[in-house]
């Protein structure tokens, strides 16, 4: 039975359309396919309710601004859109992964399409998967360092995810969980994911710029630790300094809070997650549950 549920075709959208997987299609001369030339958000949910809609539909306003690009719904219709998926769907536990490219002119040129003519491309699907019970959280994850050679403006979230994919593998090959990104011996960001050490109980994590992606948990999280009273500094920090911390640990919308225990083989404190970590993670739970759509 099971496994039925587990083969049933999910119903995803695409531009304006509620279909099975199996029939949704996007042209060949798509841009996203083409260039890259596209934004996306990863929205968490938890009991069918969607974490931070609105810190997304946020960051995805401001991504498409930056590119020039238009959405074709508002933000009130994707609110709609993402409710719609999750209940066709049933997802109690998961995500909601939405893209919006700049279209597909029928063609391949570097310029980009007039709007008029060329509507951008809306695509979301859900995938269910546990969240809050993950085995990670109670182990910790090993990462790796390696050179940051991404473009410059990481805080847009475009679908150009070839290196942190790159970046995925490498941490696999040696061993580990995932790989935290240097750029200017400063540490930006992980692979998908906010990177942040504790030192003498404080909360350091790289300051916003077109550096490092502006994540929507790490907005939460860092409110609600100052909430919490916790000591927070936004600043960069090197490998060696994060490999001397007493905790280490990694922000995203479906990762929630996830302790890191290892950083280029050298173990962290005791080697097991952090206290630290470990509050930030109840809280950031607990919170961001209140407010869910
Ligand atoms: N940095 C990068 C490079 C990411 O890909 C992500 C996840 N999309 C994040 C940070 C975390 O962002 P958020 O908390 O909004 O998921």
């Amino acid at each position: 039975m099971n496994e039925r549920i587990a083969q049933m075709s999910r119903t995803v959208y695409v531009n304006g359309a509620y279909l099975p997987e199996e029939e949704a299609k996007v042209s060949i001369f798509d841009r996203g396919f083409l260039f890259a030339d596209g934004v996306y958000e990863v929205t968490s949910v938890i009991g069918g309710r969607l974490l931070d809609f609105h810190g997304h539909a946020r960051r995805l306003e401001r991504s498409l601004g930056e590119l020039d690009m238009a959405s074709p719904v508002t933000m009130d219709e994707l609110l709609g859109i993402h409710r719609e998926l999750v209940a066709r769907n049933a997802v109690t536990e998961g995500m909601v992964y939405l893209q919006i490219t700049r279209g597909a002119p029928g063609d391949r040129d570097f310029v980009f399409p007039d709007p008029e003519t060329t509507p951008s491309t809306l695509v979301l699907f859900t995938q269910s998967k546990g969240l809050i019970d993950n085995k990670a959280a109670e182990t910790g994850m090993k990462v790796i360092s390696i050179d940051d050679i991404r473009w410059g403006r990481r805080d847009i979230k475009t679908v150009q995810l070839l290196y942190p994919s790159m970046g995925k593998m490498m941490a696999k090959a040696a061993g580990a969980d995932d790989a935290w990104m240097v750029d200017d011996g400063m540490v930006t960001e992980g692979t998908s994911n906010n990177a942040y050490i504790v030192k003498d109980g404080k909360i350091i994590t790289r300051n916003l710029g077109s550096e490092i992606l502006h994540g929507i948990t790490r907005a939460a999280v860092l409110k609600f630790a100052r909430e919490a009273q916790m000591e927070v500094e936004e600043r960069p920090f090197t490998i060696e300094e994060a490999k001397a911390a007493e905790e280490a640990f990694i922000t995203s919308a479906s990762a929630f809070v996830m302790p890191v225990v290892s950083i280029d083989g050298v173990s962290l404190g005791d080697g097991a997650p952090g206290p630290v970590a470990r509050r930030l993670r109840e809280i950031y739970i607990d919170e961001s549950l209140k407010s869910a759509l």
